[in-house]
């Protein structure tokens, strides 16, 4: 499995882009920076898109992808998200007024995109990937997702506060190779973190507690502003398993 870190943070500015993974060269995990990252024929190979949850950071370079392989790929683009993310999608995103409504556009038998619904840690197969959603704790229905191929596992966190199932996921998969977790805010943003459901280090320590095993964990999603101070906070922990998702760095496992 090869995982293409087109953007690994919570936020946008000139060096950083927006959540974007890509699996295998195919298939998009969330959309935070697909148009940006990727010249328009490598857009073109994609036609597959898994949403973690409806948040601009992780979905904003949806109309402008839409419309750069509009008519170039084979088919509808595959978008696999939650009922409430796609509700969110089509009512603010692809609603006519915001943008165009590729679903129903060239005309509602041919789409330039459709939806598939997800159900809750019922899995799913794209281009040989399994994927399996998992719930984590964030303001709007937010998945987490297992990624499993050829024996070998990664475990992606999305955007969480302290939660529960996805250490439980972690733990009881023998084949896990990494998993990335979210680290939003620095320490002093404590109160910000909280409400907003994000982690800051202090509270990614009491989070790797739940975990019972040791393999790498990508830290992503950092806020811009808060690069710095994460950066240092983190050090603090000294922690050896614990590193930075690194933009425009391919893992493979
Ligand atoms: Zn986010
Ligand atoms: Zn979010």
């Amino acid at each position: 499995m090869r995982i293409d870190v087109l953007g690994g943070f919570g936020g946008s500015s000139r060096d950083c882009r927006m959540t974007c993974l890509l699996i295998n060269e195919r298939v998009a995990l969330d959309a935070g920076s697909l148009a940006q990252a990727l010249p328009i024929e490598q857009q073109q190979r994609v036609h597959s898109i898994i949403l973690t949850h409806s948040h601009l950071d992780h979905t904003n370079s949806l109309p402008f992808f839409i419309e750069n392989v509009y008519g170039k790929s084979e088919g509808a683009i595959d978008i696999y998200a939650s009922a409430a993310t796609i509700y969110s999608i089509r009512r603010y995103l692809f609603n006519n007024a915001t943008w165009p409504d590729f679903t129903r556009l060239p005309n509602h038998l041919l789409p330039a995109m459709r939806f598939h619904e997800l159900g809750e840690e019922v899995p799913f197969e794209v281009d040989g990937v399994r994927f399996t959603p998992i719930p984590v704790s964030h303001l709007v229905p937010t998945h987490g997702f297992l990624l499993e191929q050829d024996g070998k596992a990664f475990l992606w966190s999305s955007d969480t506060g302290p939660t529960l199932r996805l250490w439980e996921i972690a733990n009881r998969t023998p084949s896990l190779q990494a998993l990335g977790i979210e680290t939003s805010f620095e320490n002093s943003l404590q109160q910000v973190a909280d409400v907003s459901l994000h982690l800051t280090p202090r509270t990614l320590e009491r989070e790797l507690e739940k975990l019972e095993k040791k393999v790498p964990i990508l830290l992503h999603h950092l806020k811009p502003p808060s690069i710095a101070g994460i950066h240092d906070e983190v050090r603090a922990l000294r922690n050896p398993d614990l590193e930075f998702l690194e933009q425009g760095k391919r893992y493979e496992f």
